[in-house]
């Protein structure tokens, strides 16, 4: 079998035989490189061993047979193509060797530059370029990223040798060190190794090579890169690695005109179509994500903006930057999405080392599918496609209110949108505990690393002191849709001390701090925030969505605040409206405490007039709210415990209000106790033991709908649904249906007005959707609770999952919590059935669900396929299941 594949010169090898599966063998960076170098990009030659290798040589320790073979012959291509050799002492060939995941994984495999260095090649490379100082730089390099990577010697032992020979000679920089501190570092770093090993450093290339080679295909099965895979929900099977071998190009050289750099092709944290980027002269691989020196800018836009005072490489190469732009130009045409690159200028040269799709903010992501699809690069569905409907959620997030008291301490770049409030810590593993006790914490660092993701998973928001835009910090915290504030200079961390200062400010650790990562501004203390809305680019894709979505999206909702908020969100009416949620607040739930505990009918009668005053406003609201689209109103639910008084001092309050003695109330409390509340006396089973409940309510809805209708510009009766929940038998359906029915008629006499309405059956207990056929004789739409129907089903309580369900999924008993996703195989098995019977009595039956699954994009995606007409869930959410219908409809 082929486990190598090469690629240079303009090709690409196997590019069309691998078609699709180029990302499976050869990882995602073997197979960009390939692609670039295929489209004629100038690529550094190399070739990638695949995947298959990887799988064979963790599972077995050896290599494939033939592989060696391969890997000798692909080395020959290769330096015929870059016109040196591999080992030469004169002129020798240097490589990468890159390890690539299959999925995308920043940062989290090993790399090691400069293979094919030792006392003879280094002269030799010296020699050739005439610059002695960039070579021992690079033999430097090579010895502690090897040493780090292949022999396993931590590489801060290096770094401190690194520190005090710069200390030495009196310099900040790396690149200030002469020839003569190099090589006496070369000579300090052998011996460490020496030391450290008992062995010596391994001189011969070949031993380097296939050292360096082995290492890759470690590292994708390290501690680091399981952890990332995790949180990014990539499978272990997608974390076997490619390994790249590719001749080096330097952008280390000493003079004026090499560098290395990395850039996005828009703006990953606006979205802004503007080209975006950090580079740094005399640099070699990760000096720029280390973030050890100040990054100049690509564009004199950019530098202009930042206020950078070094000169962008627009001013200084302008003739390579010319070429980088047209790079940029063609990667977007060819893979129509935003990329994140590397590359490289050795003396004056332009190289392309990596391209991925860029990583970027939700914001970001939806600007640009918007402008794409604009330019004409991609189509609306497409678009459409483009963002995982979860991903909406981080627009959801709080910003800072315009009008709040801000204390700014100190701005830094505006790395991650969104506004976070916490305590601050300093290290990850606090913020890890603090967190587990309840608490929301800021991770402030001078700079992150990938020891630190747990942490920053964690915080609600990252705050750095040191690096750029696409410093570790800021590259992650996007991805995970974390605000952050980067690179704040000003600042001044005392991690000893636990202390943050600024000027005479003093921000000890646990206190509060609010970061804007829209911004960039760091607040004292906590700011408020408000929800953002639906506008520009947002705007513009939910309105593609909609085109292409065939189910309705309603929001549950009972305050007229979340009734405007959904609407705002785009919700096509009201799927639930909790009738008892209107009495959980202030004085109204001694109204409601009082009907409850009323011991004869008149009384209730008393509490319940009340009440439905109060409920008749609300609703009249709600009506208005929602103009023209149905309102769907559920009679009260709850179980009575929910509302039962629990202290003396709420006993008298309720006695008082109702005027009888606190004796009376106390007793009649403890007759309505029950053993099970949530499959005890509730639903409509209180509708049928006390119908004046239900009658006082339809009035409440009814007198509501009246008065809404005639306030209404069109003086449209609004289009009201009631529906009846916790239904186990058709009998209790049709006692209510009489009453509701009966009520109607009444007002229709009273007000002389005549209207229309629907009465509908929730379908939240099995029973009803064995029932399905029969009830739909009488009920005029379904609406599935999934939530109780989940509980019912399952035969579990969802309040109580807590103790095992962890543990559950971890057994691969449950892929997910059931009440997170709607269960297909038990739940939804119901629904369909539901669904099937009572449709065979009233085809043209409206069905939908409510709880919280009408928010969750794959059971969206579940009743879109099973053909439900609506889902209905949070006013938060309700973006989200839009685009999600879109998607699952397209
Ligand atoms: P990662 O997956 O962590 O991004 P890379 O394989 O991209 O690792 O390597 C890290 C850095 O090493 C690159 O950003 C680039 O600067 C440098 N590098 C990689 N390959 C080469 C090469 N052929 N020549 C010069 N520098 C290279
Ligand atoms: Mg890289
Ligand atoms: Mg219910």
């Amino acid at each position: 079998p082929k486990w190598v594949y090469n690629f240079g010169a303009g090709e690409a090898e196997g590019h069309a035989e691998l078609q699709g599966k180029q990302e499976e063998l050869l990882g995602n960076k073997g197979a960009n490189l390939a692609e670039m170098a295929s489209i004629g990009l100038p690529v550094p030659p190399g070739f990638t061993l695949t995947t298959e290798v990887c799988s064979h040589f963790v599972d077995s320790g050896s290599y494939p047979e033939g592989l060696k073979e391969q890997v000798q012959k692909s080395l020959q291509t290769l330096e015929s193509r870059a016109g040196c050799k591999f080992g030469d002492s004169e002129n020798p060939l240097l490589v990468a060797v890159r390890a690539g995941g299959r999925a995308s994984m920043p940062g989290m495999m090993d790399t090691v530059l400069n293979v094919g260095l030792n006392a003879k090649t280094v002269e030799a490379l010296a020699e050739k370029s005439g610059d002695e100082r960039f070579a021992y730089d690079s033999y430097r390099r090579f010895i502690q990223m090897y040493a780090d990577v292949v022999l396993g010697i931590d590489s801060s032992h290096f770094e401190k040798m690194l520190r005090r020979a710069k200390q030495k000679r009196g310099v900040n920089e790396d690149h200030e060190l002469g020839v003569e501190d190099l090589e006496r570092l070369v000579r300090d770093y052998k011996t460490k190794v020496f030391v450290e090993l008992g062995a010596e450093f391994p001189t011969d290339p070949q031993v380097q090579l296939w050292g360096a080679i082995g290492a890759v295909f470690k590292s994708c099965s390290s501690s680091r890169a399981k952890t990332y895979r995790e949180l990014h929900d990539i499978s272990e099977d997608a974390g076997s690695a490619a390994a790249t071998v590719q001749a080096m190009v330097f952008g280390n050289g000493s003079g004026p005109d090499s560098a290395s750099g990395v850039a996005f092709t828009r703006n990953p944290s606006s979205g802004d179509n503007h080209f975006y980027g950090e580079f740094l002269l005399n640099a070699q691989g990760e000096d720029l994500v280390g973030g050890i020196r100040t990054p100049a800018e690509l564009t004199m836009q950019a530098r202009l903006a930042h206020g950078n005072t070094l000169p962008s490489l627009e001013e200084r190469m302008p003739k390579v930057f010319r070429e980088l732009v047209a790079v940029r130009e063609q990667l977007e045409k060819h893979y129509k999405d935003v990329q994140d690159i590397e590359f490289t200028i050795q003396k004056g040269k332009l190289y392309m080392l990596q391209t991925r799709a860029g990583k970027r903010t939700t914001h970001a992501a939806i600007q640009i599918a918007v402008d794409m699809t604009n330019e004409g690069l991609i189509t609306k569905p497409q678009a459409v496609m483009r963002l995982h409907p979860s991903q909406i959620d981080q627009l959801l997030h709080p910003t800072i209110r315009e009008d709040a008291k801000k204390q700014v301490i100190a701005k830094g770049l505006p790395a991650s949108p969104g506004a976070a409030m916490g305590k601050v810590v300093f290290c990850a593993d606090e913020a890890v505990q603090r967190v587990n006790d309840g608490e929301k914490v800021i991770l402030v660092r001078s700079k992150t690393s990938a020891e630190d993701i747990h942490g920053l998973h964690a915080a609600e928001g990252v705050l750095t002191t040191c690096g750029g835009m696409t410093s570790h910090a800021a590259v992650v915290a996007r991805s995970m849709g974390r605000p952050c504030v980067a690179g704040a200079g000003h600042l001044e961390i005392d991690e000893a001390a636990g202390k943050l200062k600024v000027g005479d400010v003093v921000v000890e650790k646990g206190q509060k701090l609010t970061i804007d990562g829209s911004t960039g501004e760091v607040l004292l203390g906590d700011v408020p925030t408000v929800v953002p809305k639906v506008t520009g680019a947002f705007r513009t894709l939910m309105s593609w969505s909609d085109e292409y979505r065939t189910m309705q999206v309603r929001a549950n909702a009972e305050t007229v605040a979340d009734a405007r908020l959904a609407k705002d969100f785009g919700a096509e009416g009201i799927g639930l409206v909790r009738t008892e949620h209107m009495f959980f607040v202030g004085m109204r739930i001694t109204a409601m405490r009082q009907m409850i505990l009323a011991s004869d009918t008149r009384d209730r009668k008393d509490a319940l007039h009340r009440l439905l005053f109060m409920q008749r406003e609300d609703m009249t609201e709600l009506f208005q709210i929602m103009e023209g689209h149905p309102v769907t109103i559920r009679l009260f639910d709850p179980p009575l415990h929910e509302f039962l008084p629990n202290t003396e001092a709420e006993l008298s309050y309720v006695a008082r209000a109702a005027g009888v003695p606190v004796d009376r109330v106390r007793r009649r409390a403890t007759e309505l106790n029950e053993a099970n509340p949530m499959l005890g006396h509730r639903g409509c089973r209180l509708a049928i033991t006390y119908p004046e409940i239900c009658e006082m309510q339809t009035r409440a809805i009814f007198g509501a709908a009246v008065e809404a209708g005639r306030t209404a510009p069109s003086k449209k009766f609004p289009v009201v649904e009631v529906m009846v929940p916790l239904v186990a038998s058709v009998g209790e359906f049709k006692i209510i249906k009489q009453i509701i029915d009966k009520t109607a008629a009444a007002i229709q006499k009273e007000e002389n007005v005549n209207f229309e309405y629907r009465v509908g059956s929730m379908i939240e207990l099995p029973r009803a959707a064995l029932q399905a056929a029969k009830l739909a004789k009488h009920a005029e739409f379904f609406s599935f609770g999934t939530n109780d129907l989940t509980q019912t089903t399952y035969g579990l309580s969802r309040d109580d999952t807590g103790s095992f369900m962890a543990e559950y999924k971890a057994k691969g008993i449950v892929a997910c919590d059931p009440f997170v996703t709607l269960d297909e195989d038990g739940v939804g098995e119901l629904i369909k059935l539901a669904m099937t019977r009572g449709h065979s009595t009233r085809p043209d039956m409206k069905m939908g669900i409510c709880g919280e699954h009408g928010g969750d994009p794959t059971s969206i995606d579940f009743c879109q396929r099973i053909g439900l007409n609506y889902v209905s869930c949070s006013p938060y959410r309700v973006p989200i299941a839009r685009l999600a219908a879109a998607q699952s409809a397209l």
